[in-house]
């Protein structure tokens, strides 16, 4: 995976991918670090890693919770457009719906260009319901 994107596979990209491989939800920065073994890699490592790995695609920011953003890989999303994700309102939990597919909105207004699209649902999760 690292390899395809020409990224050189250091300790720490492979840590944290395979983190996210296993979680298999998206994660944030914090809970990261905390699953990576976090007496080798501090935060600023953490932090850079993320960043080259958006960078290049690997991993794509999925949505912002409790003011920190939770990181997934983007393997479940193409080239224009990330799976949506359903946020319950009563527990808070999200959930990624890959299965989902949505038409791809047309540009809003003029001088817009759309380069992702990312939908997020809000309501009740089975457990809630
Ligand atoms: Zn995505
Ligand atoms: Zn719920
Ligand atoms: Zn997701």
């Amino acid at each position: 995976m690292l390899k395809a994107a020409k990224l050189y596979c250091t300790k720490v990209r492979i840590a944290i991918l395979k983190v996210l491989i296993k979680a298999n939800k998206p994660l944030s920065q914090g809970q990261i670090a905390q699953r990576s073994g976090k007496k080798h890699f501090d935060k600023v490592t953490i932090y850079r890693t993320l960043e080259s790995l958006l960078k290049v695609g690997l991993v794509h920011k999925a949505f912002i919770e409790k003011r920190a953003w939770h990181f997934e890989l983007a393997d479940n999303c193409t080239e224009s457009q990330c799976h949506p994700h359903f946020t319950c309102t009563n527990c808070g939990s999200t959930h990624c719906l890959t299965e989902i597919s949505l038409p791809m909105a047309k540009s809003p207004h003029k001088g817009f260009v759309i380069h992702r699209q990312q939908v997020r649902f809000e309501g009740l999760c089975p457990a809630c319901a």
